[in-house]
């Protein structure tokens, strides 16, 4: 299934052609990076824990009702996803102060946001994925006024799937990153990942860091954090299908 063609690549994921001109492999690697590429390394297993974590986040949302890009692992690493025109937009949401926010703006540490903020940044390595607006968005001919009502609207929605389910196992959700594309028929669907190098997670309790901010830090034991999510969040059927063992 997986044709040599690698067809787009990031700084942490590759994107290979398949036979079926609909359809795509996406490879999670283990390459890390922060601050816009000047922190670099490579993390054992970290493609392998990333993969199956947005497997799961992206199946809790599909079974909402939103559609994303997943069809379903090839095998950990590998996901076999619909074939995107991705939208240059990263769309953040923050529910908990944290990050960026705190070094832009004079927002207490943990202040909690009802409603959650959105955040809509250009994805752009040349001009450091600047903040933007909704006019700027649309006067850069990123995306139509409707389109842009919608990402919103069902990011809100993602949202709301997402930290009840997290909530549930005992996990905060304090803000993540995600990005669209449109499909061959010109819907939106959610593409990209939904993993700890995307979202931030903390333990409820303990609010101890278990996402990419380790990294970020430069502190020990990111993929340890990585897994824990992993187990947090995977039930025993999720485990035996993709063959795990936490
Ligand atoms: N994020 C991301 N890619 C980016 C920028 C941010 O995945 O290029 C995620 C990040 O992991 C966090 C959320 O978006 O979950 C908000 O990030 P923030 O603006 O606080 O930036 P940071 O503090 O990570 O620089």
């Amino acid at each position: 299934m997986k044709s040599e063609k690698l067809i787009y690549q990031g700084k942490a994921k590759g994107v290979y052609e398949t036979d079926d001109p609909q359809k795509v492999i996406v490879e999670f690697r283990d390459d890390i990076t922060a601050g816009d590429g000047a922190k670099k390394d490579n993390i054992n297993e970290k493609g392998f824990w990333n993969s199956i974590i947005s497997a799961k986040l992206f199946e809790i949302i599909e079974e909402e009702g939103i559609k994303t890009q997943y069809i379903d692992l090839i095998k950990p690493g590998l996901m076999l996803s619909w074939k995107l025109e991705m939208i240059p937009l990263e769309v953040i949401t923050r529910n908990i102060a944290a990050g960026s926010l705190l070094r832009r703006y004079p927002f207490e540490p943990k202040q909690t946001f009802d409603p959650p903020i959105i955040q809509i940044d250009y994805k752009s390595d040349e001009y450091g994925d600047p903040m933007l607006n909704d006019d700027i968005a649309i006067a850069l001919g990123l995306i139509e006024k409707e389109n842009l009502e919608k990402i919103k609207e069902i990011t809100l929605k993602i949202n709301k799937v997402l930290r009840k389910f997290l909530e549930s196992k005992g996990l905060l959700f304090p803000d993540f990153k995600i990005e669209y594309g449109y499909d061959t028929e010109g819907n939106i669907v959610l593409g990209d990942e939904i993993s700890p190098d995307t979202c931030r997670f903390w333990d409820a309790e303990t609010c101890d860091i278990l996402d990419k901010d380790l990294f970020r830090q430069g502190e020990s034991g990111v993929i340890e954090a990585y897994k824990r999510v992993a187990s947090i969040i995977l039930d025993e059927e999720n485990k035996k299908k993709w063959n795990i063992e936490l």
